[in-house]
């Protein structure tokens, strides 16, 4: 039985007049492990804030457990949620079991100090981030990662049903970030401590969490499950970045490739068309090169995972793919025939041609009245003469134009990245 334990209903806060965060709503339930994820400035932390009722809500309600948050009593409320803030200035003196016990005073009656159950609690708490053996240290003396753990053990202390976290790893290495997000999961698993995490990494959100919610200019824009959420499409335009998304083997998880920023590459658009045949990295500069000079650039047939594939894919250039070590099926070749008809010119990159793409050349003989332009240079021929033989019968009957440097910086009109090609 799902059973609500956060909702944001309707939510809008900010500062002064300013609303950083516009009408959000979005339901936690009793052991999920929630990650919200969004470029800087976007608005998560603000969020976070409103649960510890340091800032106003300008309108709308939080829930904690189906009541209004702002009517739970602050020691109520610290025995069902504890928050770790993203920056947590901590430069007193304590050391680090004392900091870890002030997550125990809401449960001391008041003037009480801490009871044998207590410190085992404080232990447990310190041993669930790696940091026992700081037990005695004064904070000011720790590391910034060292220092996180703590403050992450502080708010475990609290012994909370829902463990909210803005960017708990911020501080942290590789190593200890990683261990970190291990325990928090197995916290969730183990302990059912339902986590609500702000996480700049997406891949650590990827691996770890049940549920994305994606917040962009202070809009929620997406809210689903790992597989429904790390996906080009849905992180392309939140982030503005050229990125794949693949299949972590190893983690099971899907991951991410952030390729490049868009932010500085604008294109000019040209409104011409323009279909390469290549593969195996022949085509590479050229994609580049069509695709940044405004060409609606489309390549085909290309086997998944090929280097001029996975170009395509980042730069988000329409590609006809093939199976790995396949033969050009029929439904990629009509696929690409489609393309090519389509297409104002037609490139065939100096790639090396064989059994598997044969049929990406044969299929040169079906495109009559096209603009084909042809570069053979270093490429070589496994189909016994085949494809050579086709070239050759193209160009002598004028379908084709061989293609040398001067014709191709003439087609991107800026010879300066025609000369990056050779
Ligand atoms: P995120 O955590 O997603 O990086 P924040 O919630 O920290 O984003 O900030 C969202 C926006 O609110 C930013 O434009 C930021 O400058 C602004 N902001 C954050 N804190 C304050 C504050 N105390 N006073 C005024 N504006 C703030
Ligand atoms: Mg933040």
């Amino acid at each position: 039985m799902n059973k609500e334990i956060l909702r944001f209903d309707h939510v809008t806060v900010g500062y002064g007049t300013r609303e950083v965060v516009k009408d959000f709503s979005c339901t936690i339930q009793e052991g999920e492990f929630v990650s919200l994820i969004g470029p800087n400035g976007s608005g998560k932390s603000t969020l976070i804030h409103t649960m510890t009722g340091m800032l106003p809500l300008k309108s709308g309600k939080v829930f904690l457990c189906g009541k209004d948050n702002s009517q739970i009593p602050v020691k109520e409320r610290a025995q069902i949620a504890a928050v770790v803030p993203q920056n947590f200035q901590g430069n007193f003196a304590f050391k680090a079991k004392e900091i870890v016990a002030m997550g125990r005073h809401p449960f001391l009656k008041r003037m009480a100090s801490e009871s044998e159950e207590d410190y085992k609690i404080i232990d447990w708490a310190l041993a669930q981030t790696g940091t026992l053996h700081l037990r005695e240290r004064k904070i000011t003396q720790l590391s910034g990662g060292e220092r996180q753990r703590i403050i992450i053990s502080a708010a475990l202390a609290q012994k909370p049903k829902l463990l909210i976290l803005d960017e708990p790893t911020n501080h942290l290495d590789i190593q200890y970030t990683l261990e970190i997000m291990q325990r928090m999961r197995k916290l969730n698993q183990e302990e059912g401590i339902t986590i609500f995490a702000v996480l700049h990494d997406i891949n650590m959100a990827a691996r770890f969490s049940d549920r994305i919610i994606v917040l962009s200019d202070g809009s929620k824009v997406e809210d689903g499950s790992v597989s429904q959420i790390i996906r080009e499409d849905v992180l392309k335009p939140v982030y503005q970045i050229d990125l794949v998304v693949r299949e972590n083997f190893l983690t099971d998880a899907p991951e991410i490739v952030p390729l490049r920023s868009n932010r500085t590459l604008q294109r000019k658009r040209n409104g011409k068309k323009v279909h390469i045949i290549c593969g195996g990295g022949s085509g590479s500069a050229m994609i580049e090169a069509f695709h940044n000079s405004g060409y609606e650039v489309s390549c085909g047939v290309l086997s998944m995972g090929d280097s001029d594939y996975e170009l395509c894919r980042s730069l988000g250039v329409t590609v006809i793919e093939e199976k790995p070590y396949c033969e050009i099926g029929d439904v990629a070749y009509l696929q690409n025939l489609h393309a090519l008809k389509g297409a104002d010119l037609v490139v065939v990159a100096d790639v090396d041609i064989g059994r598997s793409n044969l049929r990406n050349i044969e299929i040169l003989q079906e495109i009559a009245g096209k603009q084909i332009y042809i570069r053979r240079e270093k490429a070589l021929d496994y189909t016994d003469g085949k494809a050579d033989a086709i070239v050759r019968q193209l160009l002598a009957c004028g379908a084709a134009s061989s293609l040398g440097q001067a014709q191709l910086s003439a087609l991107l009109g800026n010879a300066a990245q025609a000369g990056a090609l050779q």
